[in-house]
């Protein structure tokens, strides 16, 4: 910069360009004109960059550039909706915290639909007047349509114009017996809940009243990381209700994450029933419009609660008071893109800015929470109904899917009448294929995995990439015709208990593929929910929260899968899986055979399912601090996963190695480079850092990632940085 040109003064926007290119790195200024004068934080632009036309997030504001004038541009656009100041803000830490860019950060708390434009649909409402409640108990004249329409809205509330007939209601409007109005809720996923009744709270035992204490203090006191450790069926989310009510009691908002919307139904439904329409809903079922319109009202202050996945992290509230994470345990919260962003740890950061209250609940809490948050306790389950018994059956031996004793509870449990769950996760027929001649085993093309059979399809699929091709019916190798299937699937599973029990014990399946399709998914929860009978038979999926009242036995096979993983949160995992299985188990007042849980396992000594067939969360989290202490994992340190990816392995690894040089120096614990096994046709290469001063070894990684960006562009590799991985 030359010192003696004059620098511009007046109104200038720092403006971060959304560009994902990691080299430009934001912001610039641009001259604001005198109309676009009311430009605040987090305004949304459309500026002149680079010789295009780009969207951008203004940073902040200034009155002087060191820019000179004719250096300076002017934003052409101001777009309607922005970003609220704090997420500005909240996005600027994430960028620094997962060694992301601004930008990418900034995307994930825009207005949703931002980039394509969508405009607020507006439809017309019509609601009934008092003189029309009046006209329909006085007998004033009306035609049958009228009637008709009238009666519709006083029984339903306001409704869409469209769908009583708009003439009619035009008609009616003109005589004072209804009102219309344009109003942005024709996309709105539930429509208004007004008229309806809302749902009465239960009185809390004492255990919720003890724990809802201590939140409320926190709730005053505008402070509060709390960690409900409730036993599953234990009434945790009423403690959560409660929490929400006291936040919107005292004037604020409140966000309550869970895992998935699409396998937590029932405890939407509770928050809706609840607190009706100041609920907003935000999940990955909805449109961009439906998403747009439920991010305006929780912008402009109509809708007080967002209940969402993960980014429900980043609602639009102007004041929170309370953030909630359901299942604080379930992997969902941490995002796979970049940036590469921990729901769970946002959620603590957007608290500090409120001043909000944490409240994070589980009954199979990780290391991390029970260490870091105060922690609450509800031991017992409601009513005092008790736990299932846990029992662990060893495979060794067995060439069977099914063990003995679990094909005879199974046929107790058609005999009586009753229900079950069976976890598998794995889903497929079998885990992969080989040709009894050869030896040969079908592979993925692009990722160094077998295929697994799909045999309903008829065909093969890659896991992770995706990839399909026909089931072979001789081996392509040898030309023999005998090829050998191996191991189960959820879908082989499904067949075995369908042959094995017949019609009287219907199956009904669980997993992505059978949940493919919208509402899928949840079709067969409720089906499953209505039979009068029957197995549900699936992935992991088969064990989130659900409540089911008449559930009385719960299998798990193959309960050390997740055991067999390389990775330092194996023991976490299969503990988790197997208690949220049996806390389907046994919930309602069932007078059936007494609630059990089997475990079918190769590897029944191992400590976590030993635990989990005990109950004793404190038990394992005593265990697993002491383990993770000795080994440096988190929450003892933190641990930064950086994936180089390549076409050709030795640029992936000299991408690695240059990294850890440059990151090692820094006084950083880098373990590696290791080679990863190939995905969607990329070479692989990985470090890990363990470190004790997270913030220095976020600093130096996302240095060393700059310095290479250059190199590794020009050879074809990409870095990937992973904080906190999971
Ligand atoms: P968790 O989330 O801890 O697994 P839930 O919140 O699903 O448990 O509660 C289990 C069941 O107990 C639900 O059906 C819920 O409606 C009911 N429940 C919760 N609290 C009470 C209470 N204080 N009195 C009566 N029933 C309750
Ligand atoms: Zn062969
Ligand atoms: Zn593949």
């Amino acid at each position: 910069m030359q010192a003696n040109l004059p620098s511009t003064q007046g109104l200038i926007a720092r403006v971060e360009p959304l560009t994902l290119t990691r080299a430009v790195r934001g912001p610039f200024d641009y001259r604001l004109r005198p109309e676009q004068a009311d430009v605040g934080v987090g305004a949304l632009l459309r500026v002149p960059f680079g010789g295009r036309k780009t969207l951008g997030v203004v940073l902040a504001l200034a009155t002087e550039s060191e820019l000179t004038p004719d250096r300076l541009a002017e934003p052409d656009s101001v777009l309607p909706a922005g970003v609220p100041a704090d997420l500005v803000e909240l996005a600027g830490w994430i960028a620094r915290q997962y060694c992301s860019t601004p930008a990418r950060a900034l995307t994930l708390v825009l207005p949703p639909g931002t980039a394509g434009g969508v405009r607020r649909k507006q439809v017309l409402v019509a609601e009934l007047t008092d003189a029309g409640a009046d006209a329909l108990d006085g007998g004033a004249p009306l035609t049958d349509r009228q009637r008709a329409a009238l009666e519709a809205l006083r029984r339903d509330g306001p409704t869409v114009a469209a769908t009583l007939g708009t003439p009619t209601l035009r008609r009616l409007e003109g005589r004072g017996l209804v009102e219309l109005s344009p109003r942005a809720h024709g996309r709105r996923p539930t429509f208004r809940a007004v008229g309806r009744r809302l749902d009465r709270a239960p009185a809390l035992t004492d255990e919720q009243a003890a724990a809802l204490d201590a939140v409320l203090e926190g709730l005053t006191a505008g402070d509060g990381r709390f960690l409900l450790h409730g036993v599953t069926g234990s009434g945790k989310t009423e403690v959560y209700l409660r929490a929400v009510e006291a936040a919107l009691a005292g004037g604020r908002g409140a966000i309550v994450l869970v895992p998935e919307i699409a396998l937590t139904p029932q405890t939407v439904g509770r928050f809706q029933a609840r607190f009706g329409d100041v609920v907003a809903v935000l999940h990955s079922g909805l449109g961009q419009g439906e998403r747009h319109d439920e991010w305006l009202r929780l912008r402009s202050g109509e809708a007080r609660v967002c209940v969402g996945p993960r980014s429900a992290v980043f609602a639009p509230l102007a004041d929170i008071g309370l953030i909630v994470i359901d299942e604080e345990h379930d992997a969902s919260y941490k995002h796979e893109g970049d940036p590469r962003y921990d729901a769970r740890t946002v959620a603590i950061r957007r608290a500090e800015q409120h001043g909000a209250v944490v409240l994070a609940g589980s009954a199979t809490p990780r290391p991390e929470s029970a260490v870091a948050l105060t922690r609450l306790r509800l031991p017992n389950r409601i009513d005092g109904r008790s736990l299932p018994g846990v029992e662990v059956l060893d495979m060794r031996g067995v060439h069977h899917p099914l063990h003995p004793r679990t094909r005879m509870a199974l046929a107790d449990v058609r005999s009586g009448g009753g229900k079950a769950i069976v976890l598998l996760n794995r889903r497929g027929w079998s885990n992969f294929v080989s040709c009894r001649g050869c030896g040969h085993v079908w592979m993925c093309p692009n990722c160094d995995v077998a295929l697994v059979l799909h045999r309903a399809a008829g065909r093969l699929a890659c896991h992770h990439c995706g990839h399909r091709r026909r089931a072979p019916s001789r081996c392509e190798a040898c030309g023999s015709v005998a090829v050998a299937r191996h191991g189960a699937g959820t879908e082989s599973v499904e067949q075995e208990l369908r042959d094995a029990f017949g019609s009287e014990l219907p199956v009904f399946r669980l997993d992505a593929d059978a949940a493919a399709g919208k509402d899928r998914l949840a079709r067969t929860l409720a089906a499953f929910e209505a039979a009068g009978a029957g197995v549900l038979v699936g992935t992991q999926m088969v064990a989130k929260g659900h409540d089911f009242a008449d559930v009385s036995l719960g299998v798990v096979l193959d309960a050390d899968q997740t055991l067999r993983f390389p990775d330092f949160r194996a023991e976490e995992r299969t503990f988790a899986l197997v208690t949220q299985l049996a806390g389907r188990v046994g919930r309602g007042e069932h007078s059936g055979p007494p609630a059990q849980v089997l475990v079918q396992t190769l590897a029944p000594f191992a400590e976590s399912i030993e635990f989990a067939a005990r109950h004793d969360s404190d038990g394992f989290l005593e265990q697993e601090l002491r383990r993770r202490n000795l080994l440096d994992y988190p929450p003892h340190g933190s641990l930064i996963r950086i994936v180089c990816s390549a076409p050709e392995a030795p640029e992936a690894l000299a991408v690695a190695t240059r990294l850890h040089d440059l990151i090692a120096p820094a006084g950083q614990t880098v373990l590696g480079p290791a080679p990863l096994f190939r995905l969607r046709g990329r070479s692989r290469s990985q470090l890990v850092i363990k470190c004790s001063e997270r913030d220095a070894a976020v600093r130096a990684v996302g240095a060393a990632v700059d310095e290479c960006a250059a190199v590794a562009g020009r050879r074809g590799v990409s870095v990937s940085v992973d904080v906190d991985p999971q």
